[in-house]
């Protein structure tokens, strides 16, 4: 059974290939003895009368040839030559002896007869033949010296001649029958050798043949050697164990891949047919890679003659699959049997993967009014249970993906037509070959309600629905993580009523309630969708604003901007069941984000600061940072304060010229500037952004547009300024406008100015967003001859692309390019880059910010023929600027 080759060769039948002689050599070998002793007989019996008796000499030569022939019928060739070879030799030195010592003819057999001997019996005979020879002959010559041998006969010399004929024909035929023998020897060996190679090939084959049998078996095999405590697994038997080791194995390195729990069993086993010379067939695991594999083992014990056992033939089989199989089918039995047993402990359904129902349970009909017979056999569609196909597979597809299914939970509908919320638990299993969804299908409604109603206990205050310090705790710490992570401020609103105690003194308890549920709404109504709005308990409020800006002073003018609207917004009359109630909000700030802490600090800063708003006589909004405080009050002033600026006409128009190459006046740009009454004149950098932020910029611009507009006319009667362009800055708010177009339209033709002298300047990152409406807006205007300037161009984000949609007349180098193009090479590129680019676009080039007359030769030398800077002139009031430009014709 083994194909081990150590093993095979035990049992090989096949002769060594050695010089040992042939039977039929031997054969050949006794005729030839026999002729030559019967041809020396007869020629001396009839040939020499003289002779007659000696003639029968040779015939213990016979007697030696008898005994050859019988030893070779007994089957000992060993045995046959050496009785032929040394019966001839003593033949021969008898015959030496009688027939005239060293000088008798016989002589010369004796070296045919070593030769003879060496070849086919031995060389230690050989040998012993040789010294038996030279001692004899050395004895010939001793004993005829001394004369002390018998007369030979004397004979005719023809009658020598004769015999000596007779030894060569002799040795003739003796040679002549070893040629053949030999031949038919070479003949037996090619054809064992053929035969041998045969078997090889056959062996071979079979071998692999064994082997491919083994590995479609999944079966291998092995014999345990017990002498030398060798087991050698065959390649499939490896394969399936997994031994990637060459050759043989101990006994305990085999068990080492055996699984622990199955090693003693497979021990007993292997013990018992040795103990018993029986054999065994199990079934155990063996370890494979990081999990196990099933395995049969079948195997025998193989016995000596004296019967002790010396092998154990085994069979490995791989029966994983098959095992695994039935593993789990015994297990889809017994859950079966448990899910389907009288009284269920849960409601189970069983249904094939088509939807088809196989089994429900008594529990089943007891939770959802169906009853087995109802279902069995019909499908899941057709009883209503999951309304579409959809959602079964999706089902499907979960439980065949995950195996199993825990605690999956959805909406099952009852017989009566009600929807329950039932938690699923399932898996598929075999039933009867198919796959069977076994689903055990527990109602939770009302669990579900109760998990709901302490949810809502939990993180929301029961009395107006917002939620409660819990909640705006969680969300908090969220927050405080987003805030850092985006760079961005977030804001905490910490509120109070201010006469709620009276309130609920005077009216009693369920008014002031009523009273708190009307703030929540007015709250919520104040602040944006992800914004937090809770209700700590009390009269207590925190509002938490999420993703303010990223700039501080921006992020608190945000946040008081909210809390200003809360503030007017719970300064209003109250409608409290049959009468009116009038209170308001204090109202403390804090910003959270800047660094990592915890979420108490940031609601006792806000706590604090709305002890100080208290302090300051209520109805107020107070910042926990004094200096934040500080900046956000002047800024609501200023705010203030701007606003009265624009009804009360406090703003002026400065304007400064812009020049050509030869230094002609071609327009100017029109500044605004704040002409405060208390502060004096206010640079547009403090005042734009804020203006910008709280809407004002439209009423401010659309001032400054008619102003400049005005301008424009007035210059359009007189001659020698009817020339000039006057250009105006728009902010990306305004332009963003819906009616920017026909408001600037509006205005032209109000004024009666001429639009081709009015020049819009835009910045460039007003431009990124939605090219498309941009682009229109702007050909919508230029169709009226309105034209357009980039302003502070370089510093944003410009790409060529858009640039070349955009229907532009102009780009402004900015000042800071202006300012350093004599110092830094790099500013002087990109000077000399915006004119080769404007060049390119079709653009006309304006240089702004130019202080000296170096600068302006840099430009000119670059190519850029229009400037406006301090070297021609500041900003300056309308009259100056038409001095200006009436001086420089
Ligand atoms: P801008 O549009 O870049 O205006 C040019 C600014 O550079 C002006 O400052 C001007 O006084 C200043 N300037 C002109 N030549 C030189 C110079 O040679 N050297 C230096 N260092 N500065 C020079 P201004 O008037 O303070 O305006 C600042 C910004 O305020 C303007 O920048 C513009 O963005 C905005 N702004 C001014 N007036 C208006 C306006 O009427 N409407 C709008 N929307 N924005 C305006
Ligand atoms: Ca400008
Ligand atoms: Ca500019």
């Amino acid at each position: 059974m083994s194909p081990s080759p150590t093993a095979h060769r035990d049992e090989e039948v096949h002769e060594p290939l050695t010089w040992e002689p042939s039977a039929v050599f031997l054969r050949y070998a006794i005729w030839a003895i026999w002729l030559s002793v019967g041809l020396v007989c007869l020629a001396m019996y009839f040939f020499v009368p003289s002779m007659k008796e000696q003639a029968f000499w040779p015939t213990p030569m016979a007697f030696v040839g008898l005994m050859g022939w019988y030893q070779l019928r007994r089957g000992k060739m060993h045995s046959t030559v050496t009785v032929l070879a040394v019966g001839m030799w003593i033949c021969v030195a008898a015959m030496v002896v009688v027939g005239g010592g060293i000088s008798a003819p016989v002589q010369y057999i004796f070296p045919l007869i070593i030769f003879m001997l060496g070849w086919l019996a031995s060389t230690r005979t050989a040998l012993v033949i040789v010294a038996m020879t030279v001692l004899f002959t050395v004895g010939m010559v001793i004993l005829e010296a001394l004369d002390a041998l018998p007369q030979a006969p004397t004979s005719p010399s023809a009658l020598m001649a004769l015999v000596q004929i007779c030894v060569f024909l002799m040795s003739a035929v003796l040679v002549l029958s070893l040629v053949k023998a030999y031949r038919g020897r070479l003949v037996e060996l090619n054809a064992s050798n053929t035969a041998y190679l045969r078997r090889t090939e056959d062996l071979e084959r079979t071998q692999t043949e064994l082997q491919q049998a083994q590995a479609v078996a999944h079966m291998g095999s092995w014999t345990y050697d017990l002498n030398n405590d060798a087991l050698h697994p065959s390649d499939e038997t490896r394969r399936i164990l997994g031994i990637e080791r060459e050759g043989a194995l101990s006994k305990s390195e085999y068990f080492g891949h055996v699984h622990p729990d199955d090693r003693e069993y497979l021990h007993k086993s292997l013990n018992g047919a040795i103990g018993q010379k029986t054999s065994f067939d199990i079934e155990h695991r063996m370890l494979a890679g990081s999990g196990s594999k099933w395995v049969r083992q079948r195997a025998e014990a193989r016995t000596r003659e004296d019967g002790a056992v010396t092998h154990i033939l085994g069979i490995t089989q791989d029966i994983n699959d098959r095992k695994l199989a039935d593993l789990s089918l015994q297990e889809s039995e017994k859950k079966f049997a448990t899910a389907f047993q009288s009284s269920p402990v849960a409601a189970s359904i069983a249904i094939l993967a088509d939807g088809r129902f196989v089994e429900a349970n008594d529990k089943y009909e007891r939770d959802f009014g169906w009853n087995r017979s109802e279902l069995v056999g019909r499908t899941t569609q057709e009883v209503g249970l999951w309304p579409t196909n959809h959602m079964r597979q999706r089902w499907v597809e979960a439980l065949e993906a995950r195996g199993n299914i825990v605690d999956y939970e959805t909406l099952w509908v009852h017989r009566n037509g009600t929807q329950r919320s039932v938690s699923i638990s399932g898996e598929v299993i075999d039933y009867d070959g198919k796959q069977c969804i076994l689903a055990y299908i527990t109602d939770i409604t009302e669990r579900k309600a109760a998990e709901e109603q302490i949810q809502k206990l939990a993180f929301f205050d029961s009395l107006t629905n917002l939620p409660n310090r819990r909640l705006l705790q969680n969300r908090l710490e969220l927050a405080l993580a987003s805030a850092q992570r985006h760079k961005r401020y977030g804001g905490l609103l910490f509120i109070d009523l201010d006469n709620f105690k009276a309130l609920n003194d005077t009216h009693g308890h369920s008014k002031g309630d009523l009273l708190l549920q009307q703030v929540a709404q007015r709250l919520m109504a104040c602040v944006r969708e992800g914004d937090t709005v809770s209700r700590l308990g009390g009269d207590e409020f925190v509002i938490m604003l999420d993703n303010l800006n990223e700039d501080p002073m921006v992020a608190a003018n945000q946040a008081e901007m909210v809390a200003e609207k809360i503030r007017a917004a719970l300064d209003q009359t109250y409608q409290i069941a049959d009468f009116q109630f009038h209170t308001s909000g204090s109202i403390g700030i804090t910003l959270f984000g800047e660094n990592n802490e915890s979420i108490e600090e940031p609601i006792k800063r806000a706590d604090t600061a709305m002890y100080q708003a208290k302090g300051a006589g209520r109805n107020a909004i107070r910042f926990f940072d004094p200096d934040m405080q500080a900046a956000v009050t002047a800024l609501v002033e200023l705010e203030a304060e701007l606003r009265n600026a624009v009804s009360q006409h406090q703003f002026t128009l400065v304007y400064q010229p812009q020049v050509n190459s030869a230094g002609h006046v071609t327009g100017a740009e029109a500044l605004v500037r704040w002409q405060h009454p208390e502060r004096g004149q206010i640079a547009p950098i403090e005042f734009i952004r804020l203006a910008e932020e709280s809407d004002l910029i439209f009423p401010l611009g659309a001032w400054i547009l008619e102003t400049a507009c005005s301008q424009l006319a007035q210059w359009a009667g007189n001659p020698a300024l009817a020339h000039l362009s006057l250009a105006v800055n728009v902010s990306a708010s305004q332009f963003q406008q819906i009616d920017f177009v026909t408001s600037v339209l509006d205005t032209v033709h109000r004024t009666g100015a001429n639009p081709q002298r009015l020049k819009l300047e835009l910045t460039e990152s007003m431009l990124i967003d939605n090219v498309a409406s941009i682009t229109a807006k702007m050909s919508s205007l230029k169709s009226h001859g309105v034209t357009f300037s980039l302003d502070d161009f370089g510093t944003g984000y410009s790409s060529l692309s858009y640039l070349k949609q955009l229907p532009l007349d102009e780009l402004k180098i900015d000042r800071s390019f202006v300012r350093d193009a004599l110092i830094d090479p790099n500013d002087a590129a990109i000077a000399r880059m915006v004119t080769v680019l404007a060049e390119t676009l079709g653009l006309r080039v304006l240089a702004e910010g130019v202080e000296t007359d170096a600068q302006r030769a840099l430009l000119l030398g670059q190519g850029c023929r229009n400037f406006q800077g301090y070297y021609f002139s500041r900003p300056v009031p309308i009259a100056q600027f038409e001095e200006y430009a009436l001086s420089q014709p």
